[in-house]
């Protein structure tokens, strides 16, 4: 056994345990029925089986004429005479016969008999009556059937599907003017502690005295990408009663995350305050870095995600923990960013018995895995580190050390692609 400074101490969770944790107590927020505008970047609470087929008629994907392919058979140019004209919005009212055809407009039904639309520009109109087709290169084309995009009765979106601009057009296809969704989940979001000041307070922080409190800024930005809705809950002084006082404000929200006043100094009473209010802890250290003092548990009710204070340890604990948790109270039904592999493109110290979530820019060559690449100085309160970052490389626990060309996995900061399992 190698002989190490800091033996791992089993009683504090993984990473991924931390997540499992969290997200094996986090259910699904209640189902609403809401107008169809509203609801874009919410999550489907049923299955939408479709009323109608869409198209709703076999219409014509071109303005010209629709006629029978087997007029085409002996060439062209072939003489056609016109028995009707149909306007999108309008209904045919005969049918095609061999000879003959209907001027039809783009989206307008298409006659029984025809299954062609040969396009105006590959025709000659004669007379009102006569029209000569100069090309049959369309032959058997430019018919939608009815139900190419939709058969009555089958599901449009499934449950769990997150609505984005087409699932919005789909359900409006489906003339779904309301629709059942899961509710979006309120998220308090509160700092901590006496160095830091809101912006009303710049002067302060211009002069030096006091720093701003940056993680009120990105817990609110993350959760609103998140797709929930923030509940601001400020400063709390380091103080327990001034802590009391702002924890007693989150309980109408559906998750309390707080940052900061979580680790074992005496300014931080976050936990002291938690505990007479029965908080019931899950854990409150994740054997991780950035971001060891991760806490979870709940109080009277009310879930609690407490992340560390440094601006990027709270950044990075968000994305790995408050940002699923938002996701399955969503409805989303896979809540993790998946990983991709990536390739180190320098050699990277990771000595303590951590697991790493290193700030890597993406470099990618054409071929072959991106080459991950620091972003820079990667300590916890640097937070340009963060804002340079494409991903975060996960570095396994035994890892001490990573070489240029190893293969790594990360977690892309801007990906859309997620799992159900834990993936780090
Ligand atoms: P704490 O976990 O309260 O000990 O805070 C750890 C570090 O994060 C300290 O350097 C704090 O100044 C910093 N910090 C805590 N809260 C915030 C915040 N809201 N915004 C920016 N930095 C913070
Ligand atoms: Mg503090």
């Amino acid at each position: 056994m190698p002989d190490r400074a800091t033996p791992p101490t089993p009683s504090l969770l993984t990473p991924a345990e931390a997540a499992a944790a969290i997200l094996g107590e986090i259910d699904p927020m209640p189902v609403e029925c809401i107008p169809l505008p509203e609801t874009l970047g919410r999550v489907m609470a049923a299955d939408v089986p479709s009323p109608v087929n869409l198209p709703p008629w076999t219409n014509s994907a071109m303005d010209g004429y629709a006629l029978r392919s087997a007029d085409l058979a002996d060439g062209v140019p072939r003489e056609l005479e016109i028995v009707e004209e149909v306007a999108a919005g309008r209904f045919p009212t005969r049918s095609v016969r061999s000879g003959e055809c209907t001027r039809v407009f783009t989206g307008a039904p298409v006659p029984e008999g025809a299954d062609t639309v040969v396009r105006q520009e590959d025709t000659t109109r004669l007379t009102d009556r006569r029209v000569r087709v100069d090309d049959a290169r369309d032959a058997g084309r430019n018919v939608r059937p009815v139900g190419e995009d939709i058969v009555k009765g089958s599901v449009v979106l499934r449950r769990g599907t997150l609505i984005g601009a087409a699932e919005v057009g789909l359900l409006a296809s489906v003339a779904m003017t309301d629709v059942y969704v899961h509710r979006k989940p309120t998220i308090a979001l509160l700092a901590t502690g006496d160095e830091v000041a809101e912006l009303d307070e710049a002067d302060a922080i211009l002069e030096g005295r006091k720093i701003a409190s940056s993680n009120s800024y990105t817990m609110l930005a993350m959760t609103r990408l998140a797709g929930a809705e923030p509940m601001p809950l400020g400063i709390a002084r380091d103080d327990p009663a001034d802590v009391r006082q702002h924890v007693q404000k989150a309980f109408p929200a559906d998750l309390f995350v707080s940052s900061g006043g979580v680790s074992v100094g005496e300014h931080d009473h976050l936990h002291g305050v938690l505990e007479e209010m029965g908080l019931q802890r899950r854990f409150w250290r994740v054997r991780m870095r950035p971001g060891a003092p991760v806490g979870y548990g709940r109080v009277k009710g009310l879930r609690w995600i407490g992340l560390p204070g440094n601006p990027v340890s709270t950044m990075v604990t968000f994305e790995l923990f408050v940002r699923p948790a938002i996701r399955k109270m969503l409805g989303h039904r896979e809540p993790f960013r998946r990983t991709i592999p990536v390739r180190a493109g320098e050699p990277m110290e990771t000595p303590s018995r951590l697991q790493h979530f290193l700030r890597v820019r993406l470099a990618s060559d054409g071929d072959g895995l991106p080459t991950a690449f620091l972003t820079g100085p990667q300590g916890s309160g640097i937070l340009t580190s963060m804002s340079k970052a494409d991903a975060l490389l996960v570095v396994p626990e035994e890892r001490e050390r990573v070489e240029p060309g190893d293969e790594l996995r990360a977690i892309r900061l801007d990906e859309t692609r997620h799992v159900e399992v834990v993936p780090f």
